[in-house]
């Protein structure tokens, strides 16, 4: 049968209108299911005191995605406390990942510890598709796969919309891009009825204030291009600096590369500036070197989050450190090693210029070693999430 010129005009767009569907249909249901996907965390009854709600310290956010769990290790005796913080951005996986290692191995004999591995759940319902990011990592346990997000870098706009032309930061009244209105390392203090992101700021500065933390370890990741790389930022109080001092030598001292810096007095709305500021917290933030954040890399695969190894990146590193890149991109079990490991030092630093006063010594037992993280890799540390 000869069909007209009209039939087939009728046949194609219909075939282009039910390709269409079926496309909008597929990515709705791929959007909608990322969204929705709730990365799980092995809780060790006997050891995990509490978990609290971010809307404990920020009221607004119960009934919220963004009302994060705040799991709390309390040890026998009272003591110093530490809040680590992971998932700030969720594009940074070594955060997330240092942070949920952590919370599946640490025991606190005297003190306290707080960790929170999702700092920004909504940025863990969307990721960069323009960008090609992946959604989903997986990370070889010997229980079986375990899939963590990579996410974005900000708050969703389901949450938070629309971006104003310029952000002033609320506190400071600095101008920063507009972008930034969704990032909650811009966002601290944060506001209790401010914008979304604040919101949740202000429920980490709360936590922070309420339980009068000692310690507060923002984990986070850079590109190799970024200067700021391999890196303590430490707020300029003077406990803080010796801290980050301590914690360097004894780094460069077991050959971990790391230097520290001063947080900037006029950057704000970030943590090692914030919490330090209007907290009496010793706030530090931490950055390792990701690939999959930089913008030399070529395909963005799941091979590149977990090994950190690209072609384009091996072309910079041939020009040698310092010419492209500020160090190499390294795997997720080194970036992983190096986080905790930074942690350790910090608090044995604490303990050793201040566990003498009136709080006594931080004693948290469980750390695996730098060289036993990549050794083992991250997986050989991670628990079974129990049904
Ligand atoms: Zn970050």
């Amino acid at each position: 049968m000869q069909l007209s010129k009209k039939q087939k005009g009728i046949l194609y767009s219909s075939c282009f209108i039910i390709l269409a569907l079926i496309l909008t249909f597929w990515s709705g249901k791929n959007f909608y299911d990322f969204a929705h996907y709730e990365t799980e965390f092995a809780i060790r009854e006997d050891v995990v005191t509490r978990i609290e709600k971010f809307s404990k310290y920020s009221p607004r956010l119960k009934g919220t995605v963004g009302d994060s769990d705040i799991y709390v290790i309390e040890g026998a005796e009272p003591g110093p406390s530490v809040l680590i913080i992971g998932g700030t951005h969720p594009n940074e996986p070594a955060g997330q990942l240092s942070s949920t290692l952590l919370l599946e191995n640490l025991t606190v004999e005297r003190g306290t510890v707080f960790i929170i591995t999702e700092a920004n759940r909504s940025a863990y319902t969307h990721s960069h598709p323009q960008e090609a990011s992946i959604q989903y990592f997986g990370i070889e346990t010997p229980y079986g796969v375990r899939t963590f997000k990579f996410g974005s870098r900000a708050t969703n706009t389901n949450q938070q919309w629309p971006n104003p032309d310029v952000y002033v930061h609320r506190t400071s009244g600095q101008k920063l891009s507009s972008v930034d209105t969704r990032n909650l390392n811009r966002s601290y203090p944060g506001s209790e009825n401010g914008t979304y992101t604040e919101r949740v700021a202000y429920a980490i500065t709360e936590c922070i204030r309420q339980n009068n933390i000692t310690i507060t370890i923002d984990l986070h990741e850079a590109s190799p291009e970024y200067q700021t790389i391999n890196t303590i930022v430490s707020h300029n109080r003077k406990e803080a600096l010796k801290i980050a001092a301590q914690t360097t030598l004894m780094m460069e001292l077991n050959d971990v590369d790391i230097r520290y810096e001063e947080s900037p007095q006029n950057l704000h709305g970030l943590t090692h500036r914030e919490l330090g500021d209007y907290t009496d917290t010793l706030a530090f933030l931490l950055e390792t070197s990701n690939a999959s954040q930089g913008k030399i890399r070529g395909a963005f695969t799941e091979e590149l989050v977990l090994n950190g190894s690209d072609k384009f990146y091996d072309k910079a590193l041939e020009k040698g450190i310092g010419k492209i890149l500020y160090a190499p991109p390294v795997s997720l079990d080194e970036r992983v090693a190096r986080h905790v490991y930074t942690i350790y030092e910090i608090i044995q630093a604490y303990n050793k210029y201040y566990g003498t006063e009136q709080l006594g010594e931080l004693k948290v037992n469980g750390f695996p070693g730098y060289q036993d993280v990549l050794t083992n890799g991250i997986g050989h540390y991670l628990k079974e999430i129990k049904k």
